[in-house]
Order: C-alpha cells, then structure tokens, then sequence
C-alpha cells in the first residue's frame, strides 16, 4: 500500500517531536514536509530543533528543510500542533486549499463542522464531514484537549452503561501540557499552580461536544453538567484528573471496573495501528495510577483508571491517568487519521 504523506505544522514543538517519534514506522504514513514558525524556516529540521525525546532526530526527517505554515505544502495530510493563537486561520486556509487537516491545537474544536474526535467514543461524528466528501475537498477533524480526552473516554463506558447526570474534575497537569520551555522552573519548583488559561472552560465544553448527540446533521452537546478545576503539578509527563460523577442509574463500585475494564471499541475491532489493546486499564492497587508509572500503558495510548469508590457527594468517584503528548495529543491525533483512512476519508 502506497503510505499516506504527511505534513507537520509546528514540528519542531513538543507535540511535533511526538508527532515524529510516533510516525518514524509507521505503517500508513510518510513524512514528507514540515513546518514550523519564522525562526526556524530555511534550516534542515535537526538544525531547527531541539530535540529533547530519548534517541536522535528520526533519520527520514534529518535534512527536510522547514517551510512557512502555509499552502501548498508537499503532502495530502496535515498534522497540525502550532500554538492556538496561531493555529486558527492556518488550519482554515489547509481545508480550504483542499488538505485534510488533523489538528491539536483548539481554535476550531468547537466548529460545527468539525469532528471533535476520539475514535472509541464518537466515530459518528465523522459525519460532520459529509458535505467535504461530496465536494471532494479539505475538512478539519480535532482532538480534544490533553485533559479532556481521558475525561471523556473513562466517561464513555459510563455514559453508556448508566447514563452520567453530573461531573466535577480536578486535574493535576504535567509540565510538559504547555509546551517548551513551558512554566518557568522557579515556578513549579516546590509549587502547585492552580490556574491553566482557559483549561477549565475547555474541558467543560469539549466533555459534552465529545459525548453529545448528532442531531440534524450538527453535535447536539451532552446535557449534563461539567465543573473542572485545573492544576499544573511538578511532573513532566501525565495528566491526572480525579473525578466525580452522578450516575444516571444506581451502580456498584465493581460495576464501574467492569464497564472500564471491558471497555473496547471500533479501533481496536478494526485494529488500527496506533489502538491500545485496551483503552482503558483498571488499577486496583490503592496508590495507583501514578504519572511516573503509568503514563506509557499501551504505549502511552491506554489510559489508566483507579480509586474506583462511591462518593457522599455525587455518587462515585475515580482517578484517570493518560500521557499527555500521546493519548493527550500527537498519539491522539494519528489514531484520528488512521481511523479517517479506514473509512476512506484520506483517499485521494
Ligand atoms: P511548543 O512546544 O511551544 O511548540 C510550538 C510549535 O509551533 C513549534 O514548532 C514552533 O516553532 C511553532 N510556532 C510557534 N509560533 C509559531 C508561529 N507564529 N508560526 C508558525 N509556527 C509557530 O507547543 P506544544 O506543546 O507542542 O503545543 C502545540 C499545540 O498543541 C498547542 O496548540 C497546544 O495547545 C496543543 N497541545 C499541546 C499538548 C501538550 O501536551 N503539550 C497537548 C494537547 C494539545 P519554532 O520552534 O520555530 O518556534
């Protein structure tokens, strides 16, 4: 099978070294250009970047010189992690030059027409892209945000089992969620911060767009509430979140660790290549899960769940763990476009 070429906007970034690491053997997908800001444009990218993951700058991607964000770039797909203030008109002017656009970043996660897509829980939403297929042109499909993503997929099984009425969470973050050189040491050194701008609002929109209804042809959001409370923590890599929830149907603990246990999907069923086997993995040791311990299960793409346990307040509770740059983001993103391909939304 011809592999599938794809660009990288913001390639030198944390999530663009992710994206790299994660496509090097990749079995569908070929890098073939990749972009990033004005200072490094016109370098080789192992002279533009840095690159801080374990090993070298992949080998196929050394001597491609870093080009300008902008159309037309020398690939049929783009993966986008530039920086949201930048991120929105960049992705517009791809789908309009008829790129098939996969997008970190958040300017357009909230567009009625884009897919705001983790493929075990909403592959419906797929269909938000008919109109683009009949005209054959570009379109936008997004990830959620780093936090979100594992709120929404632990919520699924849940949402599907018992129905969910209600949702408090707060997430202690990573480091690495802003980016490099992200907060400064002498900031999170010995330090909580409990503010992350606009984080809170995100999780609380997305939670419901990503568990919503298609209704006419738009995502109708889900009509439970969500309050979330966000920390950045002095760990580099994972997201945690402890969450509440009230359930729509009276359950047990063991009932909860069944339906995340046995949770599986439309990825795994048609086993694309960067599908965990299990997305969702129970811990039930009492002090798990931990980012240092957990955050790679599946290859970073499982996320881990613990602490499972009523709650006087609303019900239930439980702790849900991902990696950040994988599940959170470039990992996120690539099981987005394989999942595009194997319904035939990446042909030529
Ligand atoms: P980052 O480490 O700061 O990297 C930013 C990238 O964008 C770099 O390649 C940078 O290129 C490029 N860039 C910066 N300004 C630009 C401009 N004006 N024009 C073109 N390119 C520009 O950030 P990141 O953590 O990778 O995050 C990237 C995006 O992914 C953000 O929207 C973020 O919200 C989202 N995201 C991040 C995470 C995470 O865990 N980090 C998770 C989910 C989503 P230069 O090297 O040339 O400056």
């Amino acid at each position: 099978m011809r592999k599938i070429r794809v660009g990288i906007l913001g390639a030198t970034g944390t999530v663009g070294q992710r994206f790299l690491d994660l496509l090097e053997r990749h079995p569908q997908f070929t890098v073939t250009a990749l972009a990033a800001s004005d200072r490094s444009q016109g370098k080789p990218y192992a002279a533009a970047c840095t690159w801080r993951l374990p090993g070298a700058v992949p080998d196929a991607v050394r001597d491609l010189v870093v080009q300008a964000p902008e159309p037309p770039l020398d690939c049929d797909v783009v993966f986008s992690s530039l920086p949201s203030d930048v991120a929105g008109p960049v992705e517009t002017r791809f789908a309009r030059a008829g790129y098939r656009v996969v997008t970190n970043s958040s300017p357009h996660r909230m567009d009625d027409a884009v897919p705001l897509l983790i493929p075990e829980v909403n592959p419906d939403q797929l269909a938000l892209l008919d109109a683009c297929k009949q005209t054959g042109g570009g379109f936008i499909v997004a990830n959620p945000n780093c936090s979100t993503v594992m709120i929404a997929l632990a919520l699924a099984p849940l949402a599907a089992r018992f129905g969910v009425e209600a949702v408090a969470v707060t997430t202690l973050q990573a480091i690495s969620g802003a980016g490099y050189p992200g907060v400064a040491s002498l900031d999170i050194t010995d330090n909580v911060i409990p503010f992350i701008a606009e984080e809170e609002e995100k999780i609380e929109r997305e939670t419901r767009k990503i568990l919503g209804s298609l209704e006419a042809g738009r995502v109708a959001p889900a009509t439970f509430d969500v309050s979330a409370q966000c920390h950045r923590v002095n760990v580099v890599d994972g997201h945690l979140a402890a969450v509440r929830v009230k359930l729509g149907t009276p359950a047990e603990p063991a009932e909860l660790r069944e339906a995340f246990a046995s949770f599986t999907a439309l990825p795994q069923e048609l086993r694309l290549p960067s599908a965990p086997e299990r997305p969702i993995l129970v811990r039930d040791e009492p002090d798990r899960p931990q980012p240092r311990l957990d955050r790679d299960a599946g290859g970073g793409m499982s996320i881990s769940v613990g602490r499972i346990a009523r709650d006087a307040v609303l019900g239930h509770r439980f702790i849900a763990l991902s990696h950040n740059t994988i599940r959170g983001a470039a990992g996120a993103a690539i099981l987005n476009a394989e999942l595009l391909l194997a319904k035939g939304l990446l042909d030529s």
